[in-house]
């Protein structure tokens, strides 16, 4: 579902340009879980937003859900997104203005479906923030703003989900939660899996897992199981 084919990519910060990735080879099978871990700057933020085409590599090619990121334009990337894709960031991202529940319902209501609002409830019911629903995200701690955006991600049952960190601001219990909703969605919707994570437990529950220091590819284990 994702192949990717000599990946580069650089900043620039003044005159200084930064190489942030080079020589990433890897695939991902369709319905997987799949796991990039290594050292807190090494790339893998870099690396996961290029795999899901919120900007485009150097030079290298990424092929996701059939289709070549690198040469669409971005609005051709954001249908895609629209259509395959779910993130988490590690910024959330949730609508200030919208309540809880709205965050999650209106991606749906969007695409048309008339049970938004249920599914909206008991999404976040799932993720333990039942109680929660009619509260703005600026009324809600780090932790819950982080399950709204899980259960804003989950809502549309995407072909691939994109999660940066989806367990760091969680204590156990709920990032325990977390993890088996993820995992759920992975087996209940064949959901595949791509999770940037500092978290080795979390890493060693995938089934492929990349591992990047200084921008390279350490390590690529896909496990049979
Ligand atoms: P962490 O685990 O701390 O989140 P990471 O492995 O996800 O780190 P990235 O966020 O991908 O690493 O960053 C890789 C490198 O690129 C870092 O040195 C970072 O400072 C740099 N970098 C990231 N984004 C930008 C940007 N927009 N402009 C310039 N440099 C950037």
């Amino acid at each position: 579902i994702l192949n990717v084919r000599n990946l580069e990519k650089s900043y620039s910060s003044g005159s200084k340009k930064l190489k942030v990735l080079q020589d990433i080879n890897f695939e991902v099978e369709e319905q997987k879980t799949f796991a990039i871990v290594g050292p807190s700057g090494s790339g893998k933020t870099t690396l996961l937003g290029l795999c899901a085409g919120l900007d485009r590599p150097d030079s290298g090619s990424i092929n996701l859900c059939g289709s070549e990121l690198s040469t669409l334009g971005e609005d051709k990337r954001a249908l895609l997104r629209n259509k395959h894709i779910g993130f988490v960031f590690q910024d959330f991202q949730l609508l200030p203005t919208l309540t809880a529940l709205e965050n999650v319902a209106v991606p749906l209501e969007l695409q048309g479906n008339k049970d938004a609002s249920k599914i909206g409830k008991e999404l976040l019911t799932k993720v333990g923030l039942g109680d929660r629903i009619h509260h703005y995200p600026s009324q809600l701690s780090g932790g819950e703003q982080q399950r709204v955006a899980l259960a804003r991600a989950f809502s549309t049952r995407p072909s691939v989900l994109f999660a940066d960190e989806p367990t760091g601001n969680l204590d156990t219990e709920t990032g325990e939660k977390v993890e088996q909703l993820l995992f759920d969605l992975n087996k209940e919707a064949g959901t595949t899996l791509i999770i940037v994570t500092h978290d080795l437990e979390l890493a060693e529950k995938t089934q492929h897992i990349l591992r990047l220091k200084g921008g390279r590819i350490v390590e690529n284990q896909v496990k049979h199981v």
